[in-house]
């Protein structure tokens, strides 16, 4: 069993050989233009993402969802989703983005007009503002308590599946409140939505989740399958990250300011925020010259391989000199820390613009 809701400190070889999961690399000469992520291994895994491929390829009719739940500040790891989504976008792809507003009520106890306030500001802003059009035909965003053909297929899901299943793959007890029962269940709908007549039938769709969400997406294949005779559906295609460390080399969080770099900060705090972050250096500089960094153990590294170098040959100049200890972490920082600074500038005057575009969507 993974927790899908603790989702740090993950052996992704362990989990690749023990859930079956595909690795990525194995296919990446078939895929057209790979994105930056693909390319480096940060989305490391798949099921069925062959299948996506052909469709890309054959420029046949796909989807891709992702959920989000409003529940605090979008930061630089989830920038890794939205940047997924418009390599997809690019790709011809019908997207769905449910807001768990429902999910956000259970889990966290958050109103729906919290929840409406914090998807606007925060995460429809800041997906317009990387470079999402929102505004596009085959873009359907909602709101997961506004939706009622999501309502009837979350219903249809939870009658193909029982409450002993849902125990083994959460952990349910009998002290589970029904709600938290209910929101995987939605989770399965929000999935299958964009197979439903109104969307134009059955068709692939494809995942991109954290492996810590494999159990939903299991779930989820498991349920399409069941609803094939009934619904004509087919099993999601689902591809998974590995997640950025936190600034301070643990988890990532939107409630720990010292750990993230959120999306709505200045350019200033962010570069700032670069500079506190963990490294693969060494204890003195002359350790550093005789070893070299520890490049794979560096949040700085991370940085710039997930977000802010796109030039292949230049990460990989980097990284030799971190290895070969000419590189010294206080340039190799300050050198982040510009290119972080630049990238929340051009973020930064796109956000007010995408704010008004995202009071218009839900
Ligand atoms: Fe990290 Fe750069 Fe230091 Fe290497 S030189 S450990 S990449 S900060």
């Amino acid at each position: 069993m993974i927790d899908p809701w603790a989702s740090f400190s993950v052996d992704y070889d362990k989990l690749v050989n023990q859930f079956g999961i595909q690795v990525i690399s194995d296919m990446i000469g078939d895929i057209e233009n790979p994105g930056r992520l693909m390319k480096r291994g940060v989305i490391f895994g798949h099921r069925d993402f062959d299948i996506i491929n052909k469709k890309i390829n054959g420029n046949e009719e796909f989807a891709v969802v992702t959920g989000m739940m409003p529940s605090g500040q979008m930061h630089i790891g989830h920038k890794m989703v939205v940047d997924q989504l418009k390599w997809y976008q690019d790709k011809g792809a019908m997207l769905s983005l449910p807001i768990a507003d429902m999910e956000a009520y259970a889990a966290r106890d958050m109103s729906f007009e919290k929840a409406r306030e914090i998807t606007i500001n925060e995460y429809l802003t800041n997906y317009i503002a990387l470079g999402l059009d929102l505004e596009k035909d085959n873009v359907n965003i909602y709101l997961q308590s506004q939706n009622e053909d999501l309502h009837r297929l979350a219903f249809k899901a939870s009658r193909k599946t029982n409450f002993n299943e849902l125990k083994a793959i959460y952990g349910f007890t009998p002290s589970t409140n029904i709600a938290h029962v209910q929101a995987p269940l939605l989770q399965v709908a929000d999935i299958l939505l964009p197979q439903i007549e109104e969307f134009g039938g059955p068709k692939k769709v494809v995942v991109p989740v954290g492996i810590d969400q494999d159990p939903h997406i299991r779930l989820t294949r498991d349920i399409a399958h069941k609803l094939s005779e009934e619904l004509g559906f087919i099993a999601p295609a689902s591809t998974y990250h590995r997640f950025l460390t936190g600034l301070s080399g643990d988890k990532m969080s939107s409630s720990k300011p010292s750990t993230a770099i959120y999306l709505n900060e200045d350019s200033e705090t962010a570069a700032k925020k670069v500079k506190t972050a963990k490294t693969g250096g060494r204890e003195s500089l002359k350790e550093q010259q005789e070893l070299g960094g520890e490049v794979d153990k560096c949040v700085v590294y991370e940085m710039l391989v997930y977000h802010l170098i796109d030039d292949d040959a230049e990460l990989e100049k980097i990284r030799q000199e971190c290895l070969d200890g000419t590189l010294r972490c206080g340039d190799c920082k300050a050198h982040a820390s510009e290119l972080m600074a630049k990238m929340f500038d051009d973020l930064s005057d796109k956000q007010e613009e995408a704010r008004e575009i995202a009071e218009t969507l839900i």
